[in-house]
């Protein structure tokens, strides 16, 4: 007893009554060489196990195989001082097959016990990014709400001022340039406040899709014409094929899928350096239609494939950000994809990004490709009511 004590004394703080265990254990042995029966060993191996998991003592301390080598160790080294060669050996044959089966029984117990740990850090850890998540989204929320009230009065007054310009022709000009500055500026502020409040809404289960008829061409030509003037001045040649199906009328949320495409143009046009090329193609597939945009840009590395999807999840330094909606490489507050991703998985559908890597230099582009299913009535039935009576 006094050997094993002192051969485990790194346990005895961590271990309560580590002499009380001590002694069952021998106990345990002495019975078990009696009648070869390991059950009392076993059941004192499990309480053991238990009172380590109950007192959360990290498992890489407590080793109850370790435990019980030395104890193995402790037990021979004595008798082979105390005994007679053959009464040892008699002995052994014994007390072998019960250390045998009690490490056994100590190794399987140590693996559960490593399990139970790491189940419960995975869980801690899982908690505390929910936690985290849920912060984002709140921090989201409040910002997006507050900024909107000042932003609602910068707007109001910009426009009262407008009607109150003065009459003087050099004065009048240097307010209206004044005003287009402040007006630029605000519409960029609303955007990213519109943008931070689908966030929020997307993150809530609150976005809410109104499902009426829409052509996919005609929406591919609305983001034509939103983004005309720079692709102009960017010279970037920028198509449109017409593949089957995209001329048909399916049910879907026009303006929500429309934001979904300038998302996607916008980032082609932005992450494609001047005299690039952007197609909008796709193909009719059973049940379902893919839309495929396509740049000639810089490209996106494999391992950020998944990252571009989340909130906050652009890419690069922030300090070369926000220097504008369709520059090169002006990159945003990240926010335009998760939109994207909300509105098309809203629909029912997918979206995903292919792309051999990032090179500036060699530009290996992009192509996301959305995945929208054909929908020839609105999901909802009041929505269905309403168009399918007029039919
Ligand atoms: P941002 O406001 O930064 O454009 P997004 O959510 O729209 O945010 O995009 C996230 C990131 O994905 C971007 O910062 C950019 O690094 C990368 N990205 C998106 N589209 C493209 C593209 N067509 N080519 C290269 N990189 C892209």
């Amino acid at each position: 007893m006094e050997k094993a004590r002192y051969s485990l004394a790194d346990l005895a703080g961590v271990v309560p009554h580590l002499e009380d265990y001590l002694y069952k254990i021998f106990e345990g042995l002495l019975d078990g060489i009696k009648d070869s029966d390991s059950s009392l060993l076993e059941q004192i191996i499990h309480e053991w196990a238990q009172i380590e998991s109950e007192n959360q003592i990290s498992p890489i301390k407590i080793n109850l195989v370790l435990v019980w080598t030395n104890l193995l160790d402790v037990t021979c080294e004595t008798l082979q001082n105390q005994l007679e060669a053959a009464e040892y050996v008699r002995l052994c044959a014994v007390l072998i097959p019960l250390f045998s089966r009690a490490l056994r029984e100590a190794s399987a117990a140590d693996l559960k016990n490593k399990l139970w740990f790491a189940e419960n850090e995975l869980k801690r850890v899982r908690q505390t990014l929910e936690r985290v998540e849920g912060s984002k989204s709140d921090f989201i929320s409040v910002a997006a709400h507050e900024l909107r009230t000042p932003l609602t009065l910068i707007e109001g007054y910009t426009s009262m001022l407008r009607e109150a310009m003065p009459t003087e022709d050099s004065r009048r000009l240097q307010a209206a340039l004044c005003l287009k500055g402040i007006n630029s500026g605000t519409r960029r502020l609303r955007d990213i406040v519109d943008d931070m409040i689908d966030v929020s809404m997307i993150d809530n289960n609150l976005l809410a899709l109104n499902f009426q008829p829409i052509w996919l061409n005609r929406i591919f030509e609305s983001v034509q014409r939103e983004f005309q003037s720079t692709l102009t001045e960017r010279k970037h040649d920028f198509q449109i094929t017409l593949f089957p199906g995209s001329k048909d009328m399916i049910f879907g949320d026009g303006e929500r899928l429309f934001q979904a495409f300038r998302n996607i143009t916008a980032n082609a046009i932005k992450y494609t350096p001047d005299g690039g090329r952007i197609v909008i193609d796709g193909r009719i597939l059973p049940g379902f239609v893919e839309v495929i945009i396509s740049d000639t840009g810089i490209g996106i590395d494999p391992d950020q494939h998944t990252r571009i999807f989340e909130k906050f999840g652009r890419l690069g330094s922030v300090a070369l950000h926000s220097s504008g909606k369709t520059k090169f490489k002006g990159g945003g507050p990240g926010l335009g994809l998760p939109i994207t991703k909300g509105i098309v998985e809203a629909h029912g559908g997918a979206i995903w990004v292919e792309s051999d890597g990032y090179d500036e230099v060699k530009c290996p582009g992009s192509k996301f490709h959305i995945m929208l299913p054909v929908r020839k009535s609105p999901p909802n039935d009041r929505a269905a009511q309403f168009f399918l009576s007029k039919e």
